[in-house]
């Protein structure tokens, strides 16, 4: 069997804040299921060590710069037999919460030493000199956080093969160059063909600069991230290794979000019967303290709340949302403003906006069944998961054509309406404006479709009165029936990896 590393600093159920920790969470099962040998290493969390128990020490060994013995535990990703390897320094990771922010919101300030840290312990794993049996082939590495490793290996003769994978260009691990010395890197790195960016010291071009390749979560945000406009700052390096850089779009955990059986929801159902959804509607217009009106479009946000996501578009364009037949139920955390923005917005139109602040998984599940449609107005999204979720739940997606989005998401319009694609709605112009009109038109269709069922068309037997199906419910049924599983992407990587190894 291949042996794969798979290094990253969030696995669902371990510790999650956004879309990498469900990648790392669901890719190890697949690729195992494809026969690979896996190791799933990241920071050794309060919070992962309390689910990947039971732990038991495998390596202990000093780092140079490091105050302190570091240990390796392992133990497993909850409901699977994934293996997981954890980094244990407790001065470094031995605290609760978000992974990279203090209690207000910050960085927390030794974030390079931290992840330098996590680097390094990888490095060693994959050199065989942890003193252990078990050495990898290939090595996957995820985001700034261990954008290091490539560029450890770099300086290696006989080291394994290197994939790095970007799952947002937009976090670079950037910090100023007294980080660079401190770590005690090797000084040849630090130049402008290494790790240095603008002055400052950059963990992605790590990745970016020494992965023998790169992916990035779609093949639409890997042609976007070549760009100025997408690219960050860059895309002349990214430009430069187009030849190995290709996109693999992300599955979904077809288990943890199945519709059919989902332990959060009270009303279950699926493509074959689709009557419960209406309960779920119901349910979560209760639970938002809306008018329960089966007649408006129930639309639907759940994220963090970043630039990136465009929710100030959303903002920007409430009060004529307001004015169509549509209401608007919102999960999210992150920014103040925005926070504080949607809480106005909240009060000024009590029965068409509820949004509740704060984290919360379950019913981020009830939200996807419940809604009619879910809006992803991101600026960028390099691949988007619930867009994915929602299309699963019969939930139909309005999304801004970007990254992923794109690639996910297909336009309601007469030519793929007639040949059965169509998924969603799709916007084209970065503005409200834009996203308004696709609102308006998800509701023109929705409206027609209410009226269709209110008013049934005669059937072909007894002359009983049979519903047609509608092109709302024909399109929920083409969402639903995508296959957005794991299995798919993961043979993909399974097919780079092999690659790699004959290169
Ligand atoms: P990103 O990684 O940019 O945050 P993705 O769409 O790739 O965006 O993944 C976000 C993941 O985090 C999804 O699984 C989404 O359901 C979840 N999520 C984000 N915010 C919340 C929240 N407030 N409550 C519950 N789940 C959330």
């Amino acid at each position: 069997m291949p042996k794969l590393l798979f290094v990253t600093s969030e696995a669902q159920p371990l510790i999650k804040t956004g879309g990498l920790a469900d990648v790392s969470g669901s890719l190890p099962a697949a690729l195992k299921k494809l026969r690979w040998s896996v190791r799933l290493m990241l920071p050794a969390y309060p919070e992962a060590m309390e689910r990947a128990a039971p732990l038991k020490t495998i390596a202990r060994f000093y780092l140079p710069g490091v105050p302190g013995q570091v240990r390796l535990l392992e133990g497993h990703l909850p409901d699977s037999q994934v293996i997981v390897w954890l980094v244990d320094f407790g001065p470094a990771f031995d605290r609760r919460g978000n992974p990279y922010l203090d209690p207000d919101g910050k960085n927390w300030p030794d974030n390079a030493e931290r992840f330098a840290l996590l680097s390094r312990c990888a490095t060693e794993v994959a050199m065989g000199r942890a003193g252990l049996r078990w050495v990898p082939e290939v090595v996957h590495c995820n985001d700034w956080q261990s954008g290091l490793v490539p560029a450890l290996l770099s300086t290696e003769t006989a080291r394994p093969a290197t994939l790095f994978t970007i799952h947002n260009l937009a976090y670079q691990g950037l910090f100023p160059q007294a980080s660079f010395h401190a770590l005690g890197l090797p000084p040849h790195l630090w130049a402008a063909e290494g790790l240095e960016f603008h002055g400052d010291l950059s963990f992605i071009k790590g990745g970016l600069f020494f992965a023998d390749h790169i992916t990035t979560v779609s093949p639409n945000y890997a042609r976007e991230i070549q760009t100025p406009e997408f690219g960050c700052g860059l895309e002349g390096l990214l430009q430069h290794r187009s030849r190995e850089l290709s996109g693999i779009l992300n599955g979904i955990d077809v288990a943890q979000w199945n519709p059919a059986d989902d332990p959060h929801l009270q009303h279950s159902f699926d493509a074959r019967d689709l009557s419960n959804k209406a309960e779920n509607k119901r349910a979560l217009q209760k639970t938002f303290g809306l008018p329960r009106d089966h007649k408006k479009l129930l639309l639907a946000s759940v994220g963090r709340l970043a630039e990136q996501k465009g929710i100030d578009w959303l903002l920007a364009a409430i009060q004529r949302l307001a004015s169509l037949p549509v209401q608007l139920v919102l999960l999210g955390t992150g920014d103040a403003k925005l926070e504080q923005a949607l809480r106005k917005a909240q009060q000024r139109f009590p029965d068409r906006l509820s949004v509740r602040i704060g984290y919360d998984e379950g019913l981020a599940h009830r939200i996807e069944a419940g809604a009619d449609a879910f809006l992803m107005p991101s600026r960028f999204e390099p691949c988007g998961l619930n867009q994915l979720y929602s299309q699963r739940y019969g939930t139909l997606p309005i999304v801004h054509a970007v990254g992923g989005l794109k690639d996910t998401v297909v336009d309601y319009s007469p030519a793929t309406l007639a040949d059965g694609s169509a998924s969603g709605f799709c916007f084209y112009q970065p503005r409200a404006e834009a996203l308004l009109e696709a609102v308006e038109r998800a509701a023109t269709l929705f409206t027609q479709h209410i009226t269709e069922q209110t008013a049934g068309t005669p059937g072909k037997t007894g002359g009983q009165r049979k519903k047609a199906v509608s092109t709302w419910q024909k399109m929920m049924l083409t969402s639903m029936g995508k296959d957005v599983s794991w299995r798919r992407s993961a043979r993909q990587y399974a097919k780079l990896y092999q690659e790699l190894l004959k290169r």
